[in-house]
């Protein structure tokens, strides 16, 4: 056990190392499967044990009379010690919400909470502190996280010496980070004398230098080959096995988010889809590794019809639903829906974007579209 750190268990390690491993399984579905994400940033049952909560969150970007929504009421819980990769096409709001966590930007609205700091009301004299100890940052850029003046070994330390940790004290652990990560060899060498994978490898012991609850990596493999993208997500997966350190990291990278037990997808500025990861066991003691892809329902109730869903079934402006004693059935305009239980309900879509779809209660169909 390194001193200072806290460890997850070797049980627990096992275990984060079955469900990161998998790619995607064979039992993978495509399933209208929704999952509620709507614990409050504090307050609700649960939400005190999220490290990272986003409720509502909303970034509005003005440049020249032009305004640019880059985050649309996004809501994100994410418990200690997941490792999230978090995918979406350029543009998406990835970058936007990982600057906004990290300390670096604030929201127009809304509310952001990691481990127990509020992003909004954070005083800007505290920002250094909570950048400095609570986040660690990984850019894609490799030039952007290292000193290109220093070694490996003091780069790490460096934060430490900001944070007021003694001489001995930051050398010692810094070797232990490089160890870490794979990078033991560098530690005396130049950025210059290193790979592009060993450094980020080291850029990764710099960001868990002083014990952060949370580590961001924004597209932190975007820059490398293959073979050194394997060893930094590997790197990343070694520190949240053994720090326990929770990760959220922006990828391109199939390869990366079939490793990881949670991937997420953000969509015009909120969270439209979630893979969840598991393995399962059967009755042969057989183990298989299960993805599953969640929709997420969000507090007021819209849920993101995957588009693909959407064009099959040629649903456009509004759909009926059903309620049955265990699923919601939803048929587009034009059809008649099969024989059920309940009567069904018209939904009218809301702007096309992302195929959004309200089904809270509040709809009742009364708006003369119901057949
Ligand atoms: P991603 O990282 O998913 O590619 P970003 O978060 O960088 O997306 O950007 C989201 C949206 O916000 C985009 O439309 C982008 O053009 C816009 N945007 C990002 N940063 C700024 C900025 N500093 N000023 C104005 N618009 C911005
Ligand atoms: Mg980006």
């Amino acid at each position: 056990m390194r001193e200072g750190w806290t460890r997850v268990g070797e049980g627990d390690r096992t275990s984060i190392d079955q469900l990161t491993s998998g790619a995607r399984g064979p039992g993978e579905r495509r399933d209208a499967t929704a999952v509620g994400r709507d614990r409050e940033v504090s307050g609700a049952p649960g939400a005190g044990d999220a490290v990272i909560a986003c409720d509502r969150l909303v970034r509005i970007y003005s440049t020249a009379g032009i305004e640019v929504q880059a985050l649309q009421s996004l809501d994100l819980v994410v418990d200690p010690g997941e490792l999230t990769a978090l995918v979406g096409a350029s543009g998406s709001g990835k970058s936007t919400l990982l600057n906004i966590l990290a300390g670096l930007d604030t929201p127009t609205a809304g509310r952001a909470r990691v481990a127990g700091h509020d992003l909004l009301t954070m005083r800007s004299k505290d920002r250094l502190g909570y950048r400095r100890s609570v986040v660690g940052f990984l850019w894609q850029q490799t030039a952007r996280n290292l000193f290109s003046h220093l070694t490996a070994a003091e780069n790490v330390a460096l934060p430490m010496r900001l944070a007021g940790l003694r001489r001995g004290k930051r050398r010692s652990r810094a070797m232990e980070l490089l160890d870490l990560v794979g990078v033991a060899y560098c530690a005396d060498r130049m950025p210059a004398q290193m790979s592009g994978g060993e450094q980020q490898r080291v850029a990764i012991g710099i960001a868990l230098a002083n014990q952060p609850a949370v580590l961001l990596a924004d597209e932190p493999t975007g820059e490398l080959d293959s073979d050194s993208a394997d060893q930094v997500f590997g790197a990343m997966r070694t520190a949240n096995a053994e720090l326990g350190v929770t990760i959220l990291v922006v990828t391109h990278d199939p390869l990366v988010s079939a490793q990881v037990r949670r991937t997420i997808a953000i969509r015009d500025g909120r969270i439209s889809t979630e893979v969840l990861r598991r393995t399962t066991v059967d009755d042969q003691g057989e183990a298989a590794d299960v993805a599953q892809e969640y929709s997420v329902l969000d507090r007021a109730g819209r849920l993101q019809i995957p588009r693909d869903f959407i064009d099959t079934l040629g649903m456009r402006d509004r759909v009926l639903l059903a309620l049955e004693p265990d699923h919601l059935g939803v048929w587009p305009d034009t059809a008649s829906p099969p024989t059920r239980t309940s009567t069904p309900h018209a939904a009218h879509g809301h702007g096309g974007r992302g195929g959004q779809a309200d089904v809270h209660d509040g709809v009742t169909g009364t708006e003369g579209d119901q057949p």
